[in-house]
C-alpha cells in the first residue's frame, strides 16, 4: 500500500484509536523549512491533557487483547508494518526532510531503513525472549516471566524522528505493550503519517497511537498516572525533567537516551587515513546533529600535524557537499531551525577566542540555516566548546603525549555515550576500550550503532539501553512465580 501523504498533503491530526482526530487544543504547531526559513504550515495539532487522556483510555482498552495476541500474529503484524515503512520510505523521508533538512541519500534512506529494521529485528524476538526457570530440588519450582508493562510511551527528538520511533515502538509492541508516540514539535510529519500503515499492518485500535505536540505534551505524558513507562530521547536538561515527573507521579519506568561529547583518541600507530575518514564522517553526518558524534578528537603528538592537514582537507571537501537537501547530489543539509542555527553560530563565535579556527566557521548562503563544517585546534580542556554538546558540525582537535594523560582527559566529562580509539596495537585498543567511561566504544571506528547490541550512555548521557535484548528488557518487568511441589 502506498499512502497519499506528500509535502502538499501533510498529516496534521492526532492518530488515536486507529483514527485521525482533531486535537481538543486550539493552540497549534508552526513548522518551518530550514532550507529557506519559510513557514510550511501553522496548523499541526498540539495534544493537550484531554487528548493524552483519550489516547491513554484507548490504549488501556487495547492492552489486554494485544498482550494475549499469539506471538506469530504479533510478529506478522510487525513485519508487515516494516514492509509498509519500506514501501513508503521515500515519502516518509521527504516528510521528515521538509522540516529537518536532511538529504535522502546521506540520511533519509538510512533512517527509514533503520525504522523498518527495528520492527523486523524485534518481531524476530517475540517467540525467543524467554524467561528463566530454576532447579526444584528445594521443593519449589521457580519461573521468571518477562511481563509487559501496559501503556507505554516514547518521546523522541527531531534529529532522527523515524529511527528513534522504531527503537522505542518496536521493542514495546514486541513485548506485548501498547504504545503512544510523541514526536518532536520540529519534525512531526513522518510520525503522524504512520496512521494508514498502522491500520494496514493490522495493529488493533489503541495499540499504536501518535500524539503530536511540544514540551507541554511531553510533560503531560511523563507525569501521567496511567502511563507505566516513558522511553525518552533528547537533551540532558529535558531528560532530567522527565525523570523528575516520572518519580513525582507513578514511578513509571524511564529510559533516557541523552546527549554526548564523545572523544576519539588517535594514536601514532593508527592507520591515519582510516582515522581521518571515520572522525570526519562522524561530525558531519546529519550536519553534526547526532548524539554520538565524535566531537572531541585527540591526536598523539607524532602524527598530529599530518592528521590535522588530512582532517582539514576532508572538512573542506565536506563543505562542497552542502546544498539544497531536496537535490539528489546533496550530502549535507542545513541545521534544523533558527534556534539551532543561533546556538551553533554562538558556539563558533565564542570558540574563536577559545582556540585556533582551523577550517570553516561561516554561514553558507544568504537564506536557510546552512553552516560550514568547523574545526578548532589548540583549545583548553575547560573551554565551553570542549565541555558542552554543540550538536552541529563543529569539532575540536587537540594533541596528547601519552595514554594515561589522554584517558584522564577523555573521561573528564559529564557525558559518556560513545568513544573511539584508533591504533594498530590490539592490546592498547582493548586496554583503552575498557578504560573509557562510556556506554559504547569503537576500535578503529567511531559513532556507529548496530541493532543487535546495546545502545546508550553512562553518566549524564542516559539511563538504560536500547537495541539488542536490552531494548526488550527495558519494556518489561520480571514476575517470579514460585510453585510448591509438595501439594
Ligand atoms: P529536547 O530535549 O529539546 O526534546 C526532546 C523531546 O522532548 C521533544 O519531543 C520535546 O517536545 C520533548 N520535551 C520537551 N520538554 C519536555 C518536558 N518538559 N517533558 C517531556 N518532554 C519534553 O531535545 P531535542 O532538541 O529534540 O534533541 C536534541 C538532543 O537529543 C541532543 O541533546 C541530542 O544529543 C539528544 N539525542 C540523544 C540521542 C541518544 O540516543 N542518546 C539520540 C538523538 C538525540
Amino acid at each position: 500500500m502506498l499512502f497519499e501523504w506528500s509535502k502538499t498533503n501533510l498529516p496534521k491530526q492526532l492518530f488515536i484509536n486507529n483514527e485521525y482526530v482533531a486535537s481538543k487544543n486550539s493552540k497549534k504547531l508552526e513548522l518551518i523549512n530550514p532550507k529557506n526559513g519559510k513557514t510550511i504550515t501553522n496548523d499541526v495539532d498540539l495534544a493537550n491533557a484531554e487528548d493524552v487522556d483519550a489516547a491513554v483510555e484507548a490504549a488501556e482498552k487495547a492492552c489486554p487483547e494485544w498482550k494475549k495476541t499469539s506471538p506469530t500474529k504479533r510478529r506478522d503484524i510487525m513485519n508487515k508494518f516494516a514492509d509498509l515503512i519500506e514501501q513508503n520510505g521515500e515519502v516518509l523521508a521527504e516528510l521528515t526532510r521538509i522540516s529537518l533538512g536532511a538529504p535522502y541519500g546521506s540520511f533519509g534512506k538510512f533512517e527509514t531503513d533503520l525504522a523498518a529494521e527495528t520492527f523486523r529485528y524485534n518481531a524476530g524476538w517475540i517467540d525467543k525472549f524467554a524467561g528463566e526457570s530454576f532447579s526444584q530440588e528445594d521443593g519449589f519450582m521457580k519461573i521468571v516471566r518477562n511481563e509487559p508493562l501496559g501503556v507505554t510511551a516514547g518521546i523522541v527528538p527531531w534529529n532522527g524522528p523515524l529511527g528513534t520511533m522504531g527503537l522505542k515502538a518496536a521493542p514495546a509492541l514486541a513485548t506485548g505493550n501498547v504504545f503512544i508516540l510523541k514526536p518532536s514539535e520540529k519534525t512531526p510529519f513522518s510520525s503522524l503519517a504512520l496512521g494508514p500503515l498502522i491500520v494496514e499492518a493490522g495493529f488493533p485500535p489503541g495499540v499504536f497511537q501518535v500524539l503530536s505536540g511540544d514540551g507541554s505534551t511531553g510533560g503531560l505524558i511523563s507525569a501521567h498516572m496511567r502511563i507505566r513507562k516513558v522511553s525518552f530521547t533528547g537533551s540532558v536538561a529535558t531528560g532530567k525533567r522527565v525523570q523528575e515527573a516520572a518519580s513525582k507521579s507513578n514511578l513509571k519506568r524511564v529510559t533516557l537516551e541523552l546527549g554526548g561529547k564523545s572523544p576519539a583518541v588517535v594514536f601514532d600507530d593508527c592507520n591515519l587515513e582510516n582515522a581521518i575518514t571515520w572522525t570526519a564522517n562522524a561530525i558531519t553526518a546529519n550536519t553534526g546533529q547526532v548524539c554520538f558524534a565524535a566531537s572531541r578528537v585527540y591526536v598523539q603528538e607524532g602524527i598530529y600535524d599530518k592528521f590535522v592537514a588530512g582532517y582539514k582537507k576532508q572538512m573542506q571537501e565536506k563543505a562542497r557537499l552542502i546544498g539544497d537537501p531536496d537535490k539528489e547530489s546533496t550530502q549535507i543539509g542545513p541545521l534544523a531551525d533558527q534556534a539551532q542555527f543561533d546556538r551553533v553560530s554562538g558556539f563558533i563565535e565564542r570558540g574563536k577566542s577559545q582556540g585556533d579556527l582551523l577550517v570553516g566557521g561561516s554561514r553558507v548562503g544568504e537564506s536557510g540555516y546552512f553552516i560550514e563544517p568547523t574545526v578548532f585546534t589548540n583549545v583548553n580542556d575547560d573551554a565551553e566548546i570542549v565541555t558542552q554538546e554543540i550538536f552541529g558540525p563543529v569539532s575540536i582537535v587537540n594533541s596528547f603525549k601519552d595514554e594515561a594523560e589522554i584517558m584522564h582527559r577523555s573521561n573528564n566529562t559529564n557525558f559518556g555515550l560513545m568513544a573511539g580509539v584508533f591504533t594498530q596495537d590490539i592490546n592498547k585498543a582493548l586496554r583503552v576500550a575498557s578504560e573509557f567511561d562510556s556506554g559504547m566504544v569503537g576500535v578503529n571506528c567511531v559513532s556507529l550503532m548496530f541493532m543487535n547490541v546495546p545502545f546508550g550512555g553512562t553518566k549524564e548521557s542516559g539511563i538504560g539501553r536500547e537495541c539488542g535484548s536490552a531494548g526488550l528488557r527495558a519494556f518489561t518487568d520480571t514476575k517470579t512465580i514460585m510453585i510448591n511441589l509438595t501439594y
